[in-house]
């Protein structure tokens, strides 16, 4: 996956720049989705769900839905997490009615093709609202818990991120 993980941190970057938001922090993730003529809708969803992206063929326009019982920090990624499938798995996307997202999807999954899909969204959404080159002009001045803050992630997230990015 290491071709990929590159591919998708460029391609978060660039999403960024092209919206103005590579350095401003937290990333607005509602105004991003509206940004690519996609609405996002707080939901009462099953408690297990954490979110959808559905296409709509009648206006060809995409919609995420968020269960609007999940802590802001948790749908903030959930949001990024559907825009994930929206920027890799566009023409999957269509070809589907609805792509639904439980909790811990990517652990329980059984299909491997959607697991591969899953950690590769999860990897978008990590990379999308912790830009490497934003945290790494911060990250000296920071604990973890205030950069979980400063980002509007979870710290768990703010940790895997770093983790990932070996700045922790
Ligand atoms: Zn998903």
């Amino acid at each position: 996956m290491n071709n990929i993980k590159e591919y998708i941190e460029e391609l978060t970057t660039q999403i960024l720049l092209d919206n103005d938001m590579l350095y401003k922090v937290p990333v607005n993730i509602v105004k991003l989705a509206n940004n690519y003529g996609i609405d996002v809708y707080e939901a009462e969803l099953d408690n297990k769900i954490s979110g959808a992206i559905r296409y709509n063929a009648e206006n060809d326009k995409f919609e995420i839905l968020v269960n609007k019982n999940n802590a802001e920090v948790r749908q903030r990624f959930t949001i990024a997490h559907e825009l994930g499938h929206y920027f890799l798995h566009e023409s999957i996307l269509k070809s589907s009615d609805v792509h639904i997202d439980t909790l811990y999807r990517t652990s329980s999954e059984t299909n491997i093709t959607t697991k591969e899909q899953e950690k590769e969204v999860d990897y978008f959404a990590g990379a999308l609202l912790i830009n490497k080159m934003a945290v790494e002009k911060i990250i000296s001045n920071y604990s973890i818990e205030e950069m979980s803050e400063i980002f509007g992630v979870s710290s768990s997230a703010m940790t895997v991120r770093l983790n990932i990015l070996e700045l922790f």
